[in-house]
């Protein structure tokens, strides 16, 4: 693990306010003498088991998830390590806490449950002075940075400078999934505004009260960002979260070669979504190039997965235009074909030839395809008729309901299974409790972005290197996929426990620092043993003595 900065000669108050230092009881009796904290704690010396103990008792008595995530948000400003402790012995129970569905209630609601500042807000005032902001973080080895601009917040919309619950959560993972240290995360919210009416009028909204910054002004001040975390945080990855789709595109393209960056949204979902297809390849015991995908939905999520399933039909000896034929688009106003004249740039390459359609179902029934990829932030869009046709058109239809938060999603799984009569190949973009259907226990894949991101952001650190490529989500998702078991496929689940999340993060951050070293996109010489690299990195949430 790489030592934090240096912080000793913190002593007393100070140290029991600092959330990385403090252990709380678990202070020994040598440093409450030591470090001046006697008296400021009640007598008796707890173990990291036992606050670890008391935090469950707290948490499993609240009665909301909300407040759940309140209790837990709070703890992670008061010591982080007990936090992560929790965290990652009890990821099944907190994962839905600290991030999808119940993040998403968390920045709904953020200004009325606000406590403390966590990350660097920036707002538009501050062009000209981001450096500066910059350089007010408390921590100098940055190497994750996650930064929002909040206008398309999970499938919730626009929720400005509420959107900060979202970089706070996923770095939240970066460290409970992949071991990456919390000093190294930075949560950033770009503050540029927000078109949410209701937000707008709301007197304890925490942002800008006043509409969206566009056009040049919002350039320059990505721009200042992207070049002072560069000039300031020389080896930090910035990876693109939760922007609306026009920028989302337009930054992930501007920036994706000058700077060490990547978009969850767009590569993160893609690679996490192919892993799926590759793990339901091994149910239906057939290639990647024996289907045909059809999206709800043709935004970062959509168009993301769309490019790297075409990586993969490449990669099977299609040429490009063959695999594009293989994924066809429904968005808000139909079928993406040739004949439509209002499509954006990145809707293009899969406007194929074919009349006009504006009805998912006739889709469905027209294309005959063998998966459906829900990404279009519409509930109840996978109606009965619509997985009734694909349980007629397919022995194992793959049905992937991917929007977020629960609310969301295009189907529940048990509709899934049920309407398919317990063919369907499920899995959710939040997660959904195993289904009992006809004696048989089906247990939903979730396809969490959480399997990709930590890993690829632990495999961007270890190796430093100086670009995040496409190639790195294709080996992850690969490598991913390689990792569901036999036992795993039995039960219907296509992605691996979330319990081996550690270890699922490790082999992925290992093979993309190995492409970084392959692909000669980093200074640093190759480790003999990278496994070992990459494991030597990861942090752990134990106290350490003598602090
Ligand atoms: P986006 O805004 O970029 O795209 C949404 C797309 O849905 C657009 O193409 C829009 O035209 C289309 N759409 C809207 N209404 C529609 C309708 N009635 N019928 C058909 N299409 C419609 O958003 P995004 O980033 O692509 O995210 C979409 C959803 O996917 C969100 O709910 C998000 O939470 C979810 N998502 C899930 C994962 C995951 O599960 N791993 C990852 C990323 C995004």
């Amino acid at each position: 693990m790489r030592p934090h900065p240096d912080l000793h000669g913190k002593r007393g108050v100070d140290l029991l306010h600092d959330p990385v230092l403090n252990k709380g009881t678990a202070f020994t009796e040598a440093e409450r003498d030591r470090l001046g904290l006697r008296g400021l704690l009640p007598a008796r010396v707890s173990t990291q088991e036992g606050q670890v103990a008391r935090v469950l008792e707290n948490i499993r008595r609240k009665t909301s998830d909300i407040e759940k995530y309140i209790f837990l948000i709070s703890l992670q400003d008061r010591n982080e390590n007990l936090f992560y402790r929790v965290v990652m012995e009890n990821l099944e129970e907190m994962m839905p806490l600290i991030y999808t569905p119940t993040v998403g209630q968390g920045c709904q609601e953020f200004g009325h449950i606000f406590r403390r500042p966590r990350g660097l807000y920036i707002t538009y005032k501050d062009r000209g002075r981001v450096r500066q902001l910059l350089r007010n973080w408390p921590y100098r080895d940055i190497r994750m940075i996650v930064v929002t601009d909040g206008e398309r917040i999970l499938g919730l919309g626009d929720l400005g400078a509420n959107g900060m619950g979202i970089p706070v959560g996923k770095l939240s993972l970066y460290t409970a999934c992949a071991g990456i240290h919390p000093t190294q995360c930075l949560p950033v919210t770009l503050d540029v505004g927000t078109n949410n009416e209701t937000l707008l009028k709301d007197p304890l909204y925490i942002g800008v009260p006043e509409r969206r910054l566009r056009g040049a002004a919002y350039d320059e001040l990505v721009d200042e960002f992207v070049t002072g975390v560069q000039e300031i945080f020389p080896k930090a990855c910035i990876q693109l979260e939760d922007f609306g789709n026009t920028n989302a595109f337009r930054l992930l393209h501007h920036y994706r070669n000058r700077a060490c960056t990547f978009d969850d949204d767009i590569q993160g979902t893609a690679g996490v979504a192919l892993a799926g297809v590759y793990s339901a390849l091994r149910i239906t015991g057939d290639k990647l190039s024996d289907h045909k995908f059809l999206f709800l939905g043709a935004g970062e999520a959509g168009i993301g997965i769309g490019d790297l399933i075409v990586t993969g039909l490449m990669e099977e000896g299609m040429t490009e235009a063959e695999a594009r034929l293989k994924c066809w688009f429904v968005d808000s106003k139909g079928l993406v074909v040739q004949s439509r004249t209002d499509l954006v740039e990145h809707k293009l390459p899969y406007a194929h030839d074919h009349v006009s359609v504006t009805d998912f179902q006739a889709a469905v029934e027209s294309l005959k395809p063998t998966a459906l990829i829900g990404v279009s932030g519409m509930p109840r869009t996978f109606t009965k008729p619509v997985v009734e046709a694909m349980a007629r058109l397919n022995r194992r239809p793959i049905l992937f309901a991917l929007s977020n938060p629960t609310s969301k999603s295009e189907c529940t799984a048990e509709e899934a299974y049920t309407w398919s009569e317990g063919r369907a190949i499920f899995a959710s973009g939040s997660p959904f409790p195993p289904v009992m259907y006809k004696g048989k226990a089906f247990v939903p894949g979730q396809g969490n972005n959480a399997y990709i991101f930590p890993g690829v952001g632990l495999g961007v650190i270890a190796s430093e290197t100086a670009r995040v490529t496409d190639e790195m989500f294709f080996v992850a998702a690969k490598t991913l996929a390689d990792l569901v078991t036999e036992d795993d496929l039995g039960e219907g689940r296509i992605y691996p426990s979330l319990t081996r999340i550690r270890d699922v993060s490790a082999a992925i951050a290992t093979a993309v620092a190995n492409l970084a070293f392959q692909r000669g996109l980093t200074t640093m010489s190759r480790p003999v043993n990278l496994a070992a690299h990459v494991k030597a990195q990861m942090y752990e949430p134990t106290y350490k003595e003598g602090r």
